[in-house]
């Protein structure tokens, strides 16, 4: 099926990496960087040329596009979704992205700070990468493959459906968001507009990962009173709260329960924040499991410790706030099996191990996946992301692609 075709994802790629598309964390506009239009404009306009009529990107940046299905037959609509910003982690400006053809296994020094060297030791993934074109950054910025790869590889599915009628599919929608990377992807999103039952983020890594778990992930904010009085008539009457607030981060554990001391699918209580004076001191955990009794066990655990910790001062309270961030999308995905199956065999049909993975923090598919679109994550092929010396093969971006012209073709032939 893919033996003649000309696949554009790593020419898209190279072009889409160069326009600066960084979100921020501190904006509260809607994209949080109107940069991010810059791609957003481009991806609708070169999709419009494909031929897809109705592409179009709305004031907030999202693009919608709809791939008009081609068979008889009632297929499920499915949806492909990438983000289109870059981690405020690292430059996003003037990205000189390098293509390093046929890897040999040998470091690659980025010219442009030669102290930043990718080699296999540190990144064993480029063990499986040997006789691939690698396309990485010049030095000085990331590259930007979390998620132009899972955009370029979406635009590259579009074009081969577009022009390929005999491979029969159902309706398929194209979503690209804004914003991901600050945590307000889908802030904005109209899922009624896009009209999908199920759908697919192009945002993982090496080739074959299909991931359908995230943390569930509340927030905890603790709040201690303390007890007020001039500094030199302090004697038995002050109760400092930023003490006591020292006091309960000693007591946390420290070889078990938190993000330095776990992995795998163990979770944490983590502090991320603290702000006082005396009479009043905050601490803001972020509590992650991924099993959603596993996030009240943790929560009771340290609502029992700061208790405990803070009953030696009888005047001291203090105030336990849970709030909820976000679930697993399991117990979301759990109800569909068949999403997810769909994706293994598509994964399986592009000559591909089936890699499944759990993600340790969130993604926009977890947020979709409780808003209504069950959403698991697809491998993009994009590696050491939101750093200097993140890489990419054009040979998975390739893969990525024949896995979703699969996939479409799966939903159509079990419908
Ligand atoms: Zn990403």
């Amino acid at each position: 099926m893919f033996e003649n075709y000309p696949f554009t994802a790593a020419e898209r790629f190279l072009r889409y990496v160069q326009i600066d598309t960084q979100s921020d964390p501190l904006s509260s506009l809607q994209p949080t960087t109107a940069k991010q239009k810059d791609l957003s404009q481009l991806l609708a306009e070169e999709l419009k040329k494909m031929g897809i009529a109705d592409a179009h990107m709305d004031e907030f940046g999202y693009v919608y596009a709809t791939i008009p299905s081609n068979t008889d037959k009632q297929v499920p609509v499915i949806c492909f979704c990438a983000h289109v910003d870059t981690a405020p982690d690292c430059s996003g400006t003037n990205v000189k992205p390098l293509v390093h053809s046929n890897y040999q296994g040998h470091d690659i020094v980025l010219p442009d700070d030669r102290t930043q060297v990718l080699r296999m030791s540190e990144y064993p993934y480029l063990q499986k990468l040997i006789g691939h074109d690698i396309i990485t950054a010049s030095g000085n910025t990331l590259l930007g493959a979390d998620d132009k790869a899972g955009v370029a590889e979406i635009m590259d599915v579009a074009n081969f459906l577009m022009t390929n009628k005999k491979v029969k599919h159902g309706t398929i929608k194209i979503l690209f968001t804004p914003d991901e990377e600050v945590g307000k992807g889908t802030a904005k999103v109209d899922l009624k507009k896009l009209g999908a039952d199920f759908g697919y983020t192009l945002d993982g890594g090496e080739a074959g990962a299909l991931e359908d778990e995230t943390f569930s992930a509340d927030g905890v904010q603790v709040v201690i009173h303390g007890v007020i009085s001039h500094p030199g008539y302090a004697k038995n009457k002050m109760i400092n709260a930023m003490k006591i607030a020292g006091h309960i981060l000693d007591a946390l554990p420290k070889d078990r329960l938190s993000p330095e001391s776990t992995e795998g699918r163990r979770g944490f209580i983590h502090p991320v924040r603290i702000e006082g004076v005396a009479e009043r001191c905050t601490i803001d955990f972020i509590i992650r499991d991924f099993e959603t009794p596993g996030l009240q066990k943790k929560e009771d655990f340290l609502r029992t410790m700061i208790a405990e910790t803070v009953r030696i001062y009888p005047k001291v309270s203090f105030d336990f706030h849970v709030t909820e961030q976000y679930r697993n999308m399991k117990e979301v995905l759990d109800l569909h099996p068949h999403v997810v199956d769909y994706a293994r065999q598509a994964i399986e049909r592009a000559g591909i191990l089936v890699k499944m993975e759990s993600i340790r923090g969130g993604t926009d598919g977890s947020r979709l996946s409780f808003m209504g679109l069950p959403c698991p994550n697809l491998f993009a092929g994009e590696q050491a992301i939101h750093s200097k010396l993140e890489f990419i093969s054009v040979q998975d971006m390739n893969k990525a692609v024949e896995m979703m012209v699969h996939l479409a073709q799966i939903w159509e032939e079990k419908s």
